[in-house]
């Protein structure tokens, strides 16, 4: 019998609580992307694709979105069927070919986003304190992720090479993006940027230690 006494390992008790949130968040995206015809992995592909403007692989789509090749490639063929992305050639490499947005599948995304998710709902009913230490956890539980290379690296921060962190006096706002030549603070720290370019591995391992230390 478990009691507060004799619990399960937080970390198994934390699993359990993030896979609620899953839940939630699956129901979610059911629904968002039923609103414009799609299914979940449609949706999320046109979210990671959003920004990138030489595009991904099939393999590098497939992998970000923890799904095999085929299952990716399915989804891509509908999606360009119905206009939202488009084949295009990767960068250098001419014999490639990369799937990038088009400007309909931007439309979709806002349209997507033009209702507040239940997730974000239950973000908002958070303290701002808490909202900040959740993100930055976040943050953590995904850098520890990808050294693991359980998940490929995400356009995060802590991996990017225009990141300087607590590089002001300033507890408001201690960091400092190089892309935009700006201060900003903890709750700005960002999951998923844009303007996100990946840092040499020296690089990234110096700016995680001043991070998590800061
Ligand atoms: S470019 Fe984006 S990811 Fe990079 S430091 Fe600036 S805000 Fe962060």
């Amino acid at each position: 019998m478990e009691t507060p006494k004799n619990p399960t390992p937080v970390n198994q008790r934390i699993r359990e609580g993030l896979s609620r949130v899953a839940m939630a968040m699956r129901t979610d995206d059911w629904n968002r992307a039923k609103t414009s015809g799609l299914n979940p992995t449609q949706l999320a592909i046109l979210e990671l694709l959003e920004g990138r403007e030489d595009g991904l692989s099939v393999k590098e789509i497939a992998a970000n979105l923890g799904v095999s090749q085929p299952t990716a490639t399915d989804s891509i063929t509908a999606l360009e069927r119905k206009g939202f992305v488009a084949k295009r050639s990767a960068g250098t490499d001419k014999r490639g070919v990369n799937v990038g947005i088009a400007p309909e599948g931007l439309s979709v995304l806002e349209a997507v986003r033009s209702s507040q998710s239940v997730a974000e709902q239950s973000v908002d009913a958070l303290a701002d304190h808490e909202q900040e230490d959740l993100l930055i956890t976040l943050v953590k539980m995904i850098r520890h992720l990808q050294e693991i290379d359980a998940i490929p690296i995400q356009r995060m921060c802590a991996s990017c090479r225009y990141f300087a962190p607590f590089s002001h006096s300033d507890v408001a706002q201690p960091h400092h993006c190089n892309f935009v030549n700006a201060a900003f603070g903890q709750r700005d720290i960002r999951i998923d940027c844009r303007e996100h370019e990946t840092a040499d591995p020296a690089s990234r391992a110096a700016t995680w230690d001043v991070f998590q230390q800061g």
